[in-house]
């Protein structure tokens, strides 16, 4: 049994102390991950609960699924928005100045996220929108290589972090603080807990937009995600390989489950051009959709654009440029932007 399934089973047989049924036949506890190191996270909703109730159930989570073997420690994140009204699209993040965020995720690595995620911060800029960009894949930071920044971020006295300006944007992430490779051997709970430092000691203010470079897969980031800066909405990218959609609809889900509207998806690589002009699949063609979210664009693989991004130098125009646009356009429409 994986670390999630003995946490689901206990949690499985834990009875709710108000609605009908266990902890998670009731809706109460959601959201849940484990991993190979024993830490498991998942998201109480404590909205019909005291704040009294609410620390007790809680600490009995905590107490209970610590003793369990293989599980060594727990973070729970309490929500009230359970059974409340989707949030709405035109609402502000957390961070102050910054009035949305919209997070970049993907059911595994190497599909071209934070690719992707530079094209969609760089596509609402030329709309004409203030953007910044986090980079949040902290064990695999890419977006200071992919827009060509090589020093390290700036503190001030006030222990504000300084965002860089490159392309037209200000970024952020692990890869420009002082020692990323430290950060590798960090845990869950310590790496989410960074993330959210970042977000908060950085210098954004004003931003229409601030994209978030998820880490692949689910875990305490996106759940610290969730529950701190209260994004906007989630943007899942897959290729179109069936085992790829099958990750991207576990990423989806994930997501809903912690109410982060999913915008839509990015079917990434989708085609090429052959030596004869015609469009080859090489990856298939995704046929099936469902429990994706709107297809919001089908991008090519374009050789030109790994030699650019390796560069540092994204370009403004070609293939993949102008279907961020178009997804761009659709996303300002989505948020009201
Ligand atoms: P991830 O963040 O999912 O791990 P990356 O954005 O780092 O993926 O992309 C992985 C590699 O694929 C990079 O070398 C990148 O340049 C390349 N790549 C991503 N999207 C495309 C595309 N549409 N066409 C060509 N190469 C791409």
């Amino acid at each position: 049994m994986t670390v999630r399934d003995v946490a689901l089973e206990r949690l499985g047989a834990m009875a709710d102390p108000k609605r009908p049924g266990t902890l998670i036949a009731s809706g109460r506890v959601s959201g849940v991950v484990g991993r190979d190191d024993g830490s498991v996270g998942l998201v109480l909703a404590v909205d019909d609960l005291t704040r009294a109730e609410a620390q007790a159930l809680e600490i009995e989570i905590g107490r209970q699924l610590r003793a369990l073997p293989g599980i060594s420690s727990v973070r729970i994140i309490q929500t009230a928005e359970r059974g409340a009204a989707p949030r709405d699209e035109a609402a502000t993040s957390a961070l102050p100045g910054v009035r949305h965020i919209i997070g970049v995720g993907a059911g595994k690595g190497g599909v071209g996220k934070s690719t992707i995620a530079v094209h969609l911060a760089l596509a609402l800029a030329r709309r004409g929108l203030a953007v910044g960009i986090l980079d949040a894949d902290i064990q695999g930071p890419s977006v200071h290589i992919l827009l060509g920044i090589q020093e390290r971020a700036k503190v001030t006295a006030e222990k504000r972090l300084i965002p860089f300006h490159a392309h037209g944007l200000k970024m952020l992430g692990m890869g420009v603080m002082a020692d990323p490779d430290r950060a590798v051997a960090w845990r869950g709970p310590m790496i989410a807990g960074a993330l959210v430092q970042m977000a908060e000691l950085g210098d954004w203010a004003p931003l229409d937009v601030l994209v978030v470079d998820l880490p692949p897969g689910t875990g305490d980031i996106h759940l610290s995600l969730a529950q701190k800066l209260k994004p906007s909405g989630a943007i899942v990218v897959t290729t179109p390989q069936k085992l790829a959609r099958a990750d991207a609809r576990r990423a989806t889900a994930f997501f809903e489950q912690l109410q982060v509207p999913v915008l839509g998806t990015i079917l990434n690589m989708a085609a090429m051009p052959g030596p004869d002009g015609a469009m080859l699949h090489p990856f298939g063609r995704a046929a099936d959709m469902d429990g994706l979210g709107e297809c919001l664009a089908e991008l090519p693989l374009d050789p030109a654009l790994v030699a650019a991004s390796d560069a540092g130098a994204p370009p403004a125009a070609g293939p993949v440029p102008q279907a961020m646009d178009a997804v761009a356009a659709r996303v300002a429409e989505k948020l009201r932007l």
